[in-house]
């Protein structure tokens, strides 16, 4: 770590892969992703964030924290398990997906800070699993979230702190795209009592533009391997004009749910705000998501809910993340809602990650 190295992230150090397979002359294969990646000495894989060095592979962001917040566990959105708590989100950096339209692009892809974690020049806010559930457990809220980045290639920490989470009474919720392999579900399953999942669109084509590997067979399976685990599931579309919004599709999806997670899966139909390559497009229009919940309901669906906001989640005001571990939670949630004319041709503002330590 650099000079700058605090007290938060002094622990920092690489974590071996938990799922890792060694293919010989020095090559191993990761499984934490259905990427499944075979990377030699010096590579890393299609997240950023597991690196081979001579031979090993090992997760670059065990404990690093990009983003930090306090909220209703229905802002995830989950709404059928334990309605009306509080829980802590967390995210670090990395994505298995390249999603054009990435609100959390600085994060999620988070190329640099990985690069910076690479080369040992991050100063990162870090926090031990012990010292983030200490912290949720300062803040008083009754869950912790893993979010805003992909929680599958950060799978390692995602494991050790949800399994001190759940010892000390708190419940984990697991916020994904679901590209992810069966053998990490039955790692997370134990630990993890909410997926909410993304179900993006049931068009092949949609997906292969995101991810090259991906197809949404294998995210559905995905999906519904956690539910057959055990975790409580629950999906999220997000509609995306011109991309994602056609009535058959749509209609597709929600069928796909209520035939094969039940009646009663909650589905969530969120807006688009417009952001990086899709920065262009308009916001969804209204009547879109509510035609798709009323086709929902006509294929079984009990529980379809509509998120109708103007608002998008720019953050007016953020402290860096090193401050919130130090906050006391009065303090914690200082976000603001923007207005949604905040989201023009440049994007989502992206405030929330954007203010830096002085001095870094
Ligand atoms: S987590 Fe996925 S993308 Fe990252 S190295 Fe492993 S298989 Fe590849
Ligand atoms: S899956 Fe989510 S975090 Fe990853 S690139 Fe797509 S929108 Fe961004």
């Amino acid at each position: 770590m650099s000079d700058s190295t605090t007290e938060e992230n002094s622990g920092y150090q690489l974590v071996p892969t938990r799922l890792q397979e060694s293919c010989g002359d020095g090559t191993v294969r990761c499984h934490l992703c259905l990427w499944r990646c075979k990377l030699r000495h010096g590579q890393r894989g299609f997240c950023q964030t597991h690196v081979n060095r001579h031979g090993r592979l090992y997760n670059l962001s065990y404990g690093i924290l990009s983003a930090i917040d306090v909220g209703a566990i229905e802002d995830k959105p989950v709404r059928h398990f334990r309605p009306g708590t509080r829980v802590m989100s967390v995210g670090s950096y990395g994505c298995n997906f390249r999603c054009q339209g990435c609100h959390n692009l600085e994060i999620s892809w988070g190329v640099s800070e990985l690069d910076r974690l690479a080369r040992g020049e991050s100063a990162a806010a870090w926090a031990s699993p012990e010292k983030l559930v200490e912290t949720a457990l300062a803040w008083g809220v009754q869950g912790i979230a893993f979010t805003y980045s992909e929680p599958a290639v950060w799978l390692e920490y995602v494991l050790d702190a949800a399994r001190l989470a759940r010892q000390a009474g708190l419940y984990t919720v697991y916020v994904s795209n679901s590209f992810v392999t069966a053998e990490a579900l039955e790692l997370v399953a134990p630990v993890i009592d909410v997926l909410c999942s993304d179900i993006k669109s049931l068009d092949d084509n949609f997906y292969k533009g995101i991810c090259g590997a991906a197809s949404v067979e294998a995210v559905l399976d995905s999906i519904h391997t956690a539910h057959k685990l055990g975790i409580h599931v629950e999906t999220r579309t997000n509609i995306i004009p011109g991309h994602n919004d056609d009535e058959d599709g749509l209609r597709r999806i929600s069928r796909w749910i209520a035939r094969t997670l039940g009646a009663d899966s909650p589905w969530h139909i969120t807006r688009f705000f417009p952001a990086y390559r899709l920065g262009h497009l308009p916001m969804t229009p209204t009547p879109i998501m509510h035609r798709a919940a009323a086709m929902a309901r006509e294929e079984g669906l009990r529980h379809v809910y509509v998120y109708d906001d103007k608002g998008c989640d720019c953050a007016a005001e953020n402290l860096p993340v090193a401050e919130y571990l130090r906050a006391d939670p009065e303090t914690v949630h200082v976000t603001r809602k923007c207005q949604a004319d905040c989201c023009g041709e440049a994007g989502i503002l992206l405030k929330k990650y954007e203010r830096q330590e002085p001095g870094t």
